[in-house]
């Protein structure tokens, strides 16, 4: 039988097989996929096959085979193992929720997420929410962020979570594929789910209550199926992802507008720092770079590990 795995808790996986029955799952041996060194051999999203088993009168599944994965989103746990835990897998996109204010987005925030999620090739999709309570100035605001990110082919759409506005754009953007939503805590990532799929709320709240009282649990990722032929991936807690180490030389790759300039630049290794004849930077002289995004690829460059990493930059 084949499935796809929507819930894992430690040593079992519900799995959901194409006529829509789930069956709990374990593994059986040990499992090392495309040779990452992680916690889970298996996450939500994976696509597996398993076997059948009755025992006690209860039918089980024992997951033998993972099909290769798309890609894969991972968060590196913060002991000093620094093993790698695979928050999900087959993930088509994300949306990037953004606030101006309360809680306000720097395009340096913005634009490590970006580079994170193409070293990953996730596909991501900016979302400007909030749009209700902004004046002239903070469109203005807006507006120029949409022009920077689609200028080098990001989505972008302007929603309120709050007033319902755009929201059917985005769920035309959701049909026939796993989303998951990322972005600062306060952004409006409850409000949007359940603005696109109300049913889902009951679950959202059950768990952020859990952590009111103080459950220190480990949150595990969930796989939604919404009423519109959708799937989400619900990441309770997990506010960012990690990127696996990344080489300076590899940064620039993950800036489109860059990566499509390199091969201009007179020297093939170029940093697009103090090299003669960049591309890059002549681009930047010229305003066909932005600015902020030449800044935010100066800082990943300049950071040490720490500031590769999205986990960190929770507000
Ligand atoms: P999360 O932490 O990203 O899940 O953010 P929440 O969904 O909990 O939203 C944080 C706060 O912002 C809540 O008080 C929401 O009611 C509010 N909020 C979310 N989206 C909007 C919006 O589009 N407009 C307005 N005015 N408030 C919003
Ligand atoms: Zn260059």
């Amino acid at each position: 039988m084949t499935g796809t795995v929507y819930k894992s808790t430690g040593s079992w996986y519900t799995v959901k097989t194409m006529n829509g029955k789930f069956y709990e799952c374990r593994i059986k041996g040990r499992f090392r996929i495309q040779g990452i060194k992680s916690t889970n051999p298996i996450a939500v999203g994976d696509k597996v096959e398993f076997e059948l088993e009755t025992k006690n009168n209860t039918e089980t599944g024992v997951i033998h085979r993972i099909e290769e994965r798309s890609n894969y989103i991972v968060r590196k746990s913060v002991n000093l193992s620094k093993q790698t835990h695979i928050i999900a897998a087959n993930v088509d996109q994300v949306f990037l929720l953004v606030t101006i204010d309360n809680p306000p987005t720097f395009t340096s925030f913005i634009d490590r997420f970006l580079v994170t999620a193409e070293a990953y090739s996730v596909n991501t999709v900016l979302v400007f929410n909030k749009i209700d309570t902004y004046d002239n100035e903070k469109m203005l605001e807006v507006k120029y962020l949409q022009s920077i990110y689609k200028k080098i082919g990001y989505e972008c759409i302007e929603i309120s979570a709050a007033t319902g506005h755009n929201i059917e754009k985005i769920k035309a953007l959701m049909i026939g594929k796993v989303s998951m939503f990322s972005g600062h805590s306060g952004v409006g990532k409850s409000t949007l789910v359940n603005a696109i799929e109300p049913s889902l709320d009951l679950k959202t709240k059950a768990i952020s209550e859990q952590h009111m009282q103080g459950q220190h649990t480990t949150t595990f990722a969930e796989m939604f199926d919404l009423s519109f032929d959708a799937k989400i991936i619900d990441t309770p807690g997990i506010k960012g992802f990690g990127v696996v180490d990344m080489e300076k030389e590899e940064v620039g790759d993950y800036f489109p507008e860059f990566f499509a300039l390199k091969q201009d630049c007179k020297f093939n290794n170029c940093l697009h720092l103090k090299e003669p004849k960049c591309a890059v930077k002549e681009a930047l002289e010229n305003d066909e770079v932005s600015y902020s995004r030449y800044r935010s690829y100066i800082q990943i460059l300049e950071g040490d590990e720490e500031h590769y990493r999205t986990d960190n930059w929770d507000n």
